[in-house]
């Protein structure tokens, strides 16, 4: 694996690699990695003439400046890992090289009802942030295919609005390479339990990490039960029971259409529709969220 801190090397180096047609997949994470991010790296790999990997925790993303300072970052074991699944590239940039004018001057995009809506409601500035660090991301590494995990399936919606080629409101048009990556939505891995990997499932102790499996379980009925009920009806009751699991609060869980993310009131109202949830059990906040069976 070779190892990258300055993007313009980086850049240099996949542009000799583009030259001779080889493909390049991307895999961006914030590290404090776990199976699901190497399912990601395996497919990239299965895909792609050379996989980029970037660990980097983007501090615009963070609305929570203590989330944010907590959040896990054991790089030595990360590079041990991604060696383990014979990643081609790492590259881990510093602040000023993402954000060379400062964090101060994050550029606006024009992300819809998704920057207000559930996740973007509960964490403001969040995906404004997500959105800054893969443009500037994208800059630099102009990946054929975008491997993102549907775990956080808001974020593969905002991002897809940026792959699409929506560019900042204050800069000129010009990176024809963005209609280029396309974005690979890949499965969510799971625990034996159920539980969705996250690096933030470190921080829940054992009782809760023995609880947390019952959000997963909740979201495997409805995904398997949903046309037996009303949608209000099951909503209101899969909100009471995760609010049942001790020392869980649901923060909100939603139907949306797939294609869309607008939420649905009835079934209607979507060809294909996506259960998502975000919990917060003790303090730590976990996401997750099914795509509803055909019937
Ligand atoms: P993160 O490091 O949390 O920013 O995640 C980096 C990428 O890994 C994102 O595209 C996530 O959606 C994806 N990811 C995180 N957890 C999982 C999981 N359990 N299964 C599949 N992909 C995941």
């Amino acid at each position: 694996m070779v190892l990258f801190k300055r993007q313009a090397h980086l850049y240099d180096f996949l542009g000799k690699k583009r030259s001779l047609e080889k493909t390049i997949g991307f895999v961006p994470t914030m590290g404090a990695l776990h199976e699901g991010h190497l399912s990601l790296i395996r497919k990239s790999k299965a895909e792609n003439d050379l996989t980029v990997c970037t660990i980097y925790v983007n501090p615009a993303q963070f609305n929570d400046r203590k989330d944010l300072e907590i959040y896990p970052r054991p790089i030595e074991k990360d590079i041990e890992m991604l060696d383990t699944v014979d990643c081609d590239i790492l590259f881990l940039p510093l602040t000023e090289e993402i954000y060379p004018d400062g964090l101060g001057s994050l550029k606006d995009f024009n992300l819809g009802h998704l920057e207000d809506f559930l996740e973007g409601a509960s964490r403001p500035g969040h995906f404004k942030g997500v959105a800054n660090v893969m443009h500037r991301l994208l800059q630099i590494v102009q990946p054929d295919r975008l491997y993102l995990g549907q775990k956080d399936f808001q974020q593969v919606k905002v991002i897809e609005k940026i792959v699409g080629g929506r560019e900042p409101k204050s800069e000129v048009k010009n990176p024809h390479y963005f209609g280029k990556s396309e974005v690979v939505m890949c499965p969510i891995i799971r625990e034996t339990d159920g539980l969705a990997l996250s690096s933030r499932n470190v921080r829940l102790n054992p009782e809760q990490r023995k609880n947390a499996a019952g959000i997963s379980r909740e979201l495997f009925f409805i995904r398997d039960h949903w046309n037996e009920f009303e949608l209000a009806a099951l909503k209101q009751e899969a909100i009471r029971h995760l609010n049942s699991i001790p020392e869980a609060r649901v923060d909100y869980l939603e139907f949306c259409d797939v294609f869309s993310f607008a939420p649905v009131h009835s079934w209607k109202q979507a060809e294909n529709i996506i259960c998502v949830t975000a919990v917060k059990v003790g303090e730590v906040r976990l996401l997750d969220n099914a795509i509803l069976n055909k019937k």
